[in-house]
């Protein structure tokens, strides 16, 4: 009798656990998704602050999506959505985070990173993807991203709002630069003349 009320509180207990784990994953992907990943930002946020370390957030888009899904179909949306997260897990260290922001928009936290090391480990994810198509079908689909990405040491004025303002503004910019590029943000405290850095840019080929 014990023994059976013990293993119907312990799976009382698991079930619960897995709820809570379902309810921070995004189910398309299963990556975090954008509740938790903010959570999992203002946590990294603070560590930052804390050590007077870096903290690197980026902004990801795939470019030309709608399009993607108006030639391919909604399903093989899906596909591309799962294969550029899949990309870009595999190749994130472990202390780094991503989770699913908006449709086709991703938010990745890596903390510990300067500008330099960001502009560097983003822009070979980029550059990597655009080399490995998705496949759906007998379909080979190209995908492009564009990622808008800041790096600071957090000081007090720094926000979870004002760091993604800057990796927004960031990949607005790489957007209209003609897609498939990175741009980093040079927030105000530490800007000079211009709000974005000049890194060589790539421009998009489809
Ligand atoms: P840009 O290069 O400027 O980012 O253009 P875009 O076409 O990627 O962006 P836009 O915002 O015009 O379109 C995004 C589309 O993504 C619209 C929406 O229907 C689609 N979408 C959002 N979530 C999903 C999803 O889970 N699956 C699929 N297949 N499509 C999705
Ligand atoms: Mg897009
Ligand atoms: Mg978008």
């Amino acid at each position: 009798m014990m023994i059976s009320l013990g293993l119907v509180l312990l799976s009382k207990e698991r079930s619960e656990s897995l709820l809570q784990q379902m309810a921070l994953r995004d189910v398309l992907t299963g990556i975090l998704n954008r509740r938790a990943i903010l959570e999992q930002f203002s946590k990294d946020l603070e560590r930052s602050r804390r050590e007077n370390a870096y903290l690197a957030v980026a902004m990801v888009d795939i470019d030309h999506f709608k399009q993607i899904n108006d030639v391919h179909g909604h399903l093989a949306g899906d596909e591309v959505i799962c294969h550029c997260v899949n990309h870009l897990t595999e190749r994130l260290r472990h202390s780094d985070s991503i989770g699913r922001y908006g449709g086709e928009e991703f938010l990745v936290l890596l903390p510990g990173t300067s500008p330099e090391g960001a502009v560097a480990v983003l822009d070979q994810l980029r550059a990597s993807l655009a080399e490995t198509p998705a496949q759906f079908g007998d379909a080979s689909i190209a995908v492009r991203i564009s990622i808008g990405v800041c790096s600071v040491m957090p000081d007090d004025g720094d926000t979870t709002a004002s760091l993604l303002a800057w990796a927004d503004a960031a990949l607005y910019e790489a957007k209209g630069l003609g897609r498939n590029t990175l741009r980093l943000a040079q927030p105000c405290r530490l800007r000079s003349a211009a709000p974005f850095s000049e890194i060589p840019q790539t421009t998009e080929s489809s």
